[in-house]
Formats: structure tokens, sequence, C-alpha cells
């Protein structure tokens, strides 16, 4: 994905699935997946796709999120994360800056293993909201707890909307978490947003009131989704969610469609 002068790399880790009907529904519809089953597998499952984004700018090399890590259950299948990088020309060693849109367990999977960092050059950067929800909090997941507090001492957070390294800004999107943030990648007048969960799948773009059982304050995800929504449609910003390949939103025939992008 060219952004003018910046190439937004994924990263790939792996995949992930959530019985679609059971994770997003849209309040006031009985089967609101009927007119969107092609977004489901034949189990009815939705695929999410796993990973990260690299994003090379100036002398940084900035990864967006850390994928799910060496996990392999029923449901998440993680492990490539650092082959994809390699395959990208980057050694852990080289990145400079890890950013996360949030600290959910399917975006910080790389970011530890066995307690050591696994990027050791890198500063960590997350808002401070999810940091006090995920590793602070007296009521944090142990889980989550383990996975970031030997982070404590690289990490940076940050409180306001800010610029990050050079084309790359955090913007605050609260709802999906507490610190939830889209990034924005911009150069040379054209911007991708780097979404992270703030949409799990595309109906969730074309139609913001859907609802995800994911999200820790649902009515402020629906506000967020329905802002950008509003501000990105029939525009040629690209949206870049976290578990869905990227594309546009544009009108067509007065209703709203989520393009992906072509290949290649
Ligand atoms: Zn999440
Ligand atoms: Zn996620």
């Amino acid at each position: 994905m060219k952004i003018g002068a910046l190439a937004v790399e994924p990263v790939h880790d792996g995949y992930g699935y959530e019985p679609g009907r059971e994770v997003l529904s849209r309040p006031g519809v009985s089967d609101a997946w009927a007119c969107h089953e092609h977004l489901l597998d034949d189990a009815g499952n939705l695929e999410l796709t796993l990973g990260g984004f690299l994003v090379r700018t100036g002398a940084r090399v900035v990864l967006v999120d850390a994928g799910v890590g060496t996990i392999n259950n029923d449901k998440y299948h993680g492990g490539q994360f650092l082959e994809s990088l390699r395959g990208l020309g980057v050694e852990p060693a080289d990145v400079t800056d890890v950013l996360f849109t949030h600290l959910h367990f399917d975006h910080v999977g790389w970011a530890t293993k066995k307690g050591e960092v696994v990027f050791p050059n890198a500063t960590y950067r997350v808002h401070r909201a999810d940091w006090a929800h995920f590793v602070e909090s007296s009521d944090a997941e142990p889980g989550a707890v383990r996975k970031l507090s030997p982070l404590a001492d690289r990490a940076e957070t940050f409180e306001s909307d800010t610029t990050l390294a050079p084309g790359l800004d955090a913007r605050h999107t609260p709802g999906h978490t507490p610190g939830s943030t889209v990034f924005v990648v911009s150069s040379e007048g054209q911007r991708a947003l780097l979404l992270g969960d703030v949409a799990h799948s595309p109906v969730e773009l074309t139609d913001p009131v859907w609802e995800a059982v994911f999200d820790v304050d649902p009515a402020a995800a629906k506000k967020v989704r329905s802002e950008l929504v509003d501000a990105c449609t029939d525009y040629p910003d690209v949206l870049a969610a976290a578990h869905f390949p990227p594309g546009r939103l544009m009108t067509v025939g007065g209703e709203r469609r989520f393009r992906f992008l072509e290949k290649g």
C-alpha cells in the first residue's frame, strides 16, 4: 500500500475465527447477517487477519501492532510475525517504534515473549488510558499484565492527539477500548487510517450502528465509528483495519459501500 512517498506494509502473523452472528449484530434486526453472508465462511465464521503494519518513515522503522503471538488454539493461530517481518527486510533489532492501536491480546502478541521484549531497541507507544486499563488497573487481566509489564520502562504513553513520527499521527478514538487510537499515515496529500479494531468487519463501516461484543464501551465505539465513516465516505482515504483487508468507503447508488483495494 503506497501512501505518497511512504509504504504501509502488512506484517502477517496468522488468522483468527469468530462466530459472526455471536460477535457482531445490528440492534433491531434479527438476522442482519442475511445480506452479508459473503463476509462469513461456510461455518458462519468471520475470518480475522492477524498481524500488524510496518511503516518506514525517515530513519524510523515503525510497527503498528504486534500480532497475536505464538497462540495456536481452536480460534486463533499466530506465529508468523517475525518471519513476515524478515521477509520485508526488517530484523527485530531494527524496529525503532512499536505503536499499539490498543492492548487486546491479538495486538500485543509479539510485544514480549516469556517476559523478554521482542524488539530490543524499540520505544513502545500507546495511549495512557489503555495502559491504565490493561496494566495498572486493579482488575486488569493477569495475562495482559504478564505480557505487558516487561515493557514498563520502555513504554511511552501519550494522552493527546500527537505526531509520533514524520507522517504518522495518533488520534484518540475511545470505545473499543478506553485508549483505542487510529494512526493516520499521510504523505504527499494521501492518507491511510490504520483503524485497529474500530471495526472488525466492513459491515460496521457501511452501517456503524452494528455492535461488537468486543467493544468495552459500545455507545462510544458507535459514536467514533459514525464520525469516522461520515468523515471518510467518498474521500480517497484508505481505511486499513486490523482484521480485514484495506479499502475505501464510497456511495454507490445511494448506498454506502466498502470497496477493497485492488490487489497488486
Ligand atoms: Zn480489540
Ligand atoms: Zn483485534
